[in-house]
């Protein structure tokens, strides 16, 4: 399967979208919004911003449902 690594995260703030790339040797816990300059952070039961925020889960979640 391939692992998708492009995104669009949206922000829960301002709803303003940007697509980012997503890196696969890390998780990003924290992410700034390009509009509001608000910081992300992933909600409890997510490694990191894209699985919260994101319309992709994170590469290494992506693997992990791939199994
Ligand atoms: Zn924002």
């Amino acid at each position: 399967m391939d692992v998708i690594l492009e995104t669009t995260i949206k922000c829960p703030f301002c709803g303003e979208e940007e697509m980012v790339m997503m890196p696969t040797d890390r998780c990003i816990r924290r992410y700034e919004c390009r509009n509001c300059k608000a910081f992300l952070e992933p909600t409890d039961k997510d490694c990191c911003v894209f699985c919260s925020y994101a319309e992709t889960k994170c590469p290494s979640k992506q693997k992990e449902t791939a199994v």
